[in-house]
């Protein structure tokens, strides 16, 4: 166990998310980040107040699979408080995506709080990348359920297990 006054690390961070399912902006924020970063924890937010599509365990599959295995890369699980997982890891950054305006204030509120509990963990943001500024993992559920194309919103796994859960969507009107 590390010691409790052990410094964080600014090496390492922590990717914390839904990730209901992983989408193709997600995989593009998480190369990025290792470029940034030695260590990147993907950190699947486990919330038995939430109904997601996918469990937890089905979503950190998914992102396994998505993800070739690169050494610094970790996908992980956590529930309660994110700064305290990221304490607990010894991470001295939380590491999130912005996308369009909308997502700013929540952010903002966010790492206010989350500065508020931790100060020494700081949570760092980078911009979407071109291309992925509209995508989420809601709007891909919504596309799913109607059997919309999805090949370039997710990775090829993530589509199959998509099609599964949802089938091909509703049968078209005669
Ligand atoms: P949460 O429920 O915590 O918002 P998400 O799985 O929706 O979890 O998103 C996890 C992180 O990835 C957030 O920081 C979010 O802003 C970011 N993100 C979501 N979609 C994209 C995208 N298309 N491009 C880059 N970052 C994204």
């Amino acid at each position: 166990m590390p010691r409790k006054d052990q410094p964080l690390s600014s090496r390492l961070a922590v990717y914390p998310g839904s990730f209901d399912p992983i989408t193709n902006g997600h995989v593009e924020l998480i190369y990025r980040g290792l470029e940034v970063f030695d260590r990147l924890v993907v950190a699947v937010a486990h919330n038995p107040r939430k109904t997601p599509l996918f469990t937890t365990e089905e979503r950190v599959t998914m992102i396994r699979e998505a993800l070739p295995a690169r050494s610094g890369l970790e996908v992980d699980t956590f529930e309660g408080l994110l700064v305290d997982y990221a304490r607990r890891r010894k991470a001295r950054v939380i590491l999130r995506g912005l996308r369009a305006v909308a997502d700013f204030e929540y952010e903002l509120q966010m790492a206010n709080m989350n500065k508020k509990i931790v100060p020494a963990v700081e949570t760092l943001f980078m911009m979407t990348g071109e291309g992925y500024f509209f995508l989420s993992s809601q709007s891909v559920r919504e596309v799913a359920t109607f059997g919309g194309p999805l090949d370039d919103l997710v990775p090829a796994n993530v589509v199959r297990a998509l099609r599964a859960k949802l089938g091909d969507g509703p049968a078209p009107k005669r």
